[in-house]
């Protein structure tokens, strides 16, 4: 099943209801996916790493809107793009309140929320990455063996505004996951706004 025939499904169920009950619903979801993630987040320390995979699966299953026979690729990237190790690793070294924060904005706002904008913005002709990579300066008070940033010049960086800009474009069109990336962000000009 491609790109466009996911649109179509989740389309077609969204235009046989009246736009009012669509809202209430719509409510209702956001208001179960909140509280079903706190509760799989909960597992997630008691669990092994197949099981915190499946865990993510079954959740975007149910929220997502997508058929389920299309998860099993998600599945698959967990389990083999280090993303179930993240999930894994996490679970045992971070505090709940982080992981709970991680949580709602990759899965929850990420996986489910913001993917109806990438898709709209594919049926429009684009295509929105689901994650963005900024080195804002190639400034950094260290030198880590194989690291590229000394090979850039300290003045090369990117002026706040720009990146500011960056940051907000993408999240209207539906990026997930930003990161800021050094060189040493903290020693960015930019960062002291
Ligand atoms: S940018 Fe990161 S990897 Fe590179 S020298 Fe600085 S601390 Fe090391």
């Amino acid at each position: 099943m491609g790109y466009q025939e996911i649109v179509q499904f989740v389309r077609e169920r969204e235009q046989v209801r009246p736009r009012a009950v669509n809202l209430v619903l719509l409510r209702s979801k956001q208001l179960l996916m909140l509280y079903t993630l706190k509760l799989i987040l909960a597992l997630f320390p008691l669990v092994s790493r197949e099981s915190i995979i499946k865990l993510i699966t079954w959740y975007a299953v149910l929220f997502s809107g997508k058929p389920p026979r299309q998860l099993s690729a998600l599945a698959e990237f967990l389990a083999t793009s280090g993303f179930g190790d993240i999930a894994f690793r996490m679970s045992r070294l971070v505090s709940r309140k982080s992981l709970d924060r991680f949580a709602i904005s990759f899965l929850m706002d990420g996986l489910i929320v913001r993917e109806k904008k990438r898709l709209q913005e594919y049926l429009n002709g684009g295509a929105v990455p689901y994650s963005l990579l900024i080195s804002p300066t190639a400034r950094c008070n260290l030198r880590c063996l194989g690291c590229y940033a000394a090979k850039y010049s300290p003045k090369e960086e990117l002026p706040f505004d720009l990146v500011d800009r960056v940051v907000r474009e993408a999240q209207d069109l539906g990026v997930a996951l930003i990161t800021i990336l050094g060189g040493e962000p903290f020693l960015w000009h930019g960062s002291d706004a």
